[in-house]
């Protein structure tokens, strides 16, 4: 039927191929309605931690329906973090939750955005691909969003594909990922495919009652175009009780231990599996997709969450940004930070500081009283003289100090400024006629006119120096650290550096790209050209910032809060 369905239709050639391996693999689709927001990409992981914890290779991919071929060139207004994977692809934030939550290391093939998908599409018509015929959403779209699930599914080998559809269902633009999704559904077969519907279950104050319609509607929505979810997560801020669970059922034709309760959660996203795990979604999952496995070995996340909620420990870490209004625009920096608290027993209170702010009211007025001041990073000129003040203030307070790209940049101009005398020294960012660059154009990008995808991207080789702190922290000599930026520390300043006892603990191989450097005499300043916050998870802090927060609780050991 399959194949004559194919035919008919003048489909592409890969469902022909691709039929053996459906009989092992697995696919579960998530979806959301009502609102945004809703923490799909959070369920999404989490039900990853725990398949991946019942002894499953799991692949997450994130579709996303607007047109940009990456949000690399978009602002963190529109989008909130940009996330980048070794292999220098810039991505969706969600595939940070995919990294941290689970043991997955993600390629470009994990996120597929509607531009990458009409760019190939517009590709192959313009090849001649599809000689003959007229190139329409189905099959052609429809057709190459299902290639990326399957090229995923053969590049990863995993046991189980976890797809997560962006947009709200009922979008015009995610139509096509899930008509998709539909047509996939019914290529695989019965008891391959998954789908979970994460929705709203509203609290309305003026009833004092959780309200199940716009749960409903959605779920009509989705019905509409042919998908029956087996399973909802009730996204809600009260309990779900057992007659709202058999109204939802009832409504939503799925069984009542099928409505799972999806509870904001008291104090971290890192407990979302294990309230997964109580409502048994990931059993249920098993269930419906045939997988015969263990239950969960949780006894470490759960040792995290203890580490989470009763820490032996506090501190207070203030983040200079310009972007701190946002909730995302921070993301993995703030989960790192909360990473380097896990591994050292010790809860952390952000501080989010406005680098404005530091610029009208003084340093010392936002910033005492923290145990350590980090700058991540950042582009434009908005805000940076607040960073420089920072990262002064830090150096001469002996404040402990992480910098993180723009971070790295920002101790380099101050300490070339204030240290060294250069006066007006600058990134030539900001300041392309500074007498002192200190920091300038990578040889590399000189030549760069284009924006999207051309910065220095993802994982490159540093060289660490023996015996340095960021030596001691890492314990190895070469790291592959994930990157993006244009700008990087101008060699010709190099020497005037070094003999104040600023240290470039940190090169490319060559020696030639500075990536660390650090002050001596110094409790922790510490700065990077890359972004060590992508590498950062709860079961594995990244070395930096358990450093970082090691250094900031002891500074404040005698100081009461
Ligand atoms: N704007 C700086 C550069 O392009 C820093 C980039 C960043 O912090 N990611 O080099």
């Amino acid at each position: 039927l399959l194949l004559k369905w194919q035919m008919t239709n003048g489909t592409s050639q890969f469902h022909l191929l691709t039929l053996q391996p459906f009989n092992k693999l697995k696919f579960i689709f998530v979806t959301s309605g009502v609102v945004s927001s809703l923490g799909k990409g959070l369920t999404a992981a989490a039900l990853g931690t725990l398949l991946e914890n019942r002894g499953l290779k799991v692949a997450l991919q994130k579709f996303d329906p607007y047109l940009n071929v990456d949000p690399g060139t978009m602002s963190p207004y529109q989008h909130g973090e940009v996330y980048v994977l070794d292999d220098g692809a810039e991505t969706d934030l969600d595939l940070g939750h995919y990294e941290r939550f689970t043991n997955t290391k993600l390629s470009r093939l994990n996120n597929l955005t509607s531009g990458q998908v009409y760019q190939t599409v517009l590709n192959n018509e313009r090849e001649g691909k599809y000689l003959g015929k007229t190139v329409q959403v189905i099959p052609h779209v429809t057709d190459e969003i299902k290639r990326r699930i399957h090229v995923l599914a053969e590049s990863t080998k995993a046991d189980v594909i976890i797809t997560e559809i962006g947009g709200t269902t009922g979008d015009i633009e995610g139509l096509p990922f899930v008509e998709a999704i539909r047509e996939f559904a019914l290529e695989a077969g019965v008891g391959n495919t998954c789908f979970i519907h994460v929705t709203y279950v509203p609290f309305i104050k003026a009833a004092g009652e959780l309200k199940t319609k716009p749960t409903q509607q959605s779920v009509a929505k989705l019905r509409e175009i042919g998908i029956t979810p087996h399973i909802i997560c009730a996204r809600c801020e009260k309990p779900l009780d057992k007659e709202l669970r058999q109204k939802i059922s009832l409504f939503c034709n799925v069984p009542v231990e099928a409505v799972i309760e999806e509870k904001d959660v008291d104090h971290s996203i890192y407990e979302v599996p294990l309230m997964l795990q109580r409502e048994r979604c990931d059993e249920l999952v098993c269930r419906i997709l045939h997988l015969e496995t263990a239950a969960p070995k949780m006894a470490h996340w759960q040792e995290i969450i203890r580490k989470l909620i009763a820490p032996q420990h506090r501190v207070r870490i203030g983040v200079v940004g310009k972007y701190i209004g946002l909730q995302d625009a921070y993301k993995s920096v703030y989960e790192a930070i909360i990473h380097g608290g896990i591994a050292n027993d010790c809860g952390v209170e952000i501080v989010q500081v406005e680098s404005e702010q530091i610029e009208k009211e003084g340093a010392e007025k936002i910033l005492q009283g923290l145990g350590g001041v980090l700058v991540p990073g950042g582009f434009g000129e908005r805000g940076i003289e607040g960073k420089i003040l920072a990262a002064k203030f830090a150096r001469e307070t002996k404040l402990p100090y992480l910098g993180l790209c723009l971070g790295m940049q920002i101790a380099t101009i101050e300490f070339a400024r204030n240290v060294l005398k250069l006066e007006k020294a600058h990134s030539t960012e900001f300041d392309p006629d500074s007498p002192h660059p200190v920091i300038a154009l990578l040889d590399a990008q000189k030549k760069v006119t284009k924006k999207g995808g051309t910065m220095r991207l993802g994982a490159q080789p540093c060289q660490l120096v023996v015996g340095s702190q960021a030596g001691k922290l890492y314990g190895s000599f070469v790291v592959n650290e994930r990157h993006r930026h244009r700008y990087e520390f101008n060699n010709a300043y190099r020497e005037k550096f070094e003999k104040s006892g600023f240290v470039f603990s940190g090169t490319s191989p060559d020696g030639k790209l500075v990536e660390v450097i650090e002050l001596k005499d110094h409790p922790f300043y510490v700065a990077s050209q890359f972004h060590p916050e992508f590498l950062s998870k709860p079961h594995q802090p990244h070395p930096l910032f358990k450093g970082f927060i090691a250094a900031a609780h002891q500074q404040i050991h005698h100081k009461p809060l």
